[in-house]
């Protein structure tokens, strides 16, 4: 049996069900499909923005986007370093991609 999904939600935190996988999975594999941070690393880390300003805190789920302008609440790929230092593409004032899977490469 194979499952895909996301393994852990804006604040790092493992989503329960993804922590059962994992613990139930024979094998993990990281999917070739990489999604970048606006810098061009390899992005790591799930972002919730709230109207452009990454928060850490909240509840696990809010449904949003991943475009900033579509919704207050929105969600973004950032590499660690990122994440970690808060900077979006919206706080380094730089132009997302609209689509963050590089499926077209
Ligand atoms: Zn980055």
């Amino acid at each position: 049996m194979y499952c895909f999904g996301i393994l852990t939600d804006f604040r790092t935190e493992l989503f329960p069900a993804s922590k059962r996988l994992v613990e139930l999975s024979d094998r993990i594999e990281t999917l070739q499909v990489r999604p970048r941070c606006w810098c061009g690393e390899r992005a790591t880390h799930n972002a919730r923005t709230l109207n452009g300003v990454m928060v850490v805190t909240g509840t696990q789920v809010v449904v949003g986007d991943t475009q900033e302008s579509a919704a207050a609440v929105a969600y973004q790929t950032l590499c660690r370093r990122h994440h970690r230092r808060k900077m979006t593409a919206q706080i380094a004032e730089v132009t997302l991609n609209p689509e963050p899977l590089p499926f077209g490469e």
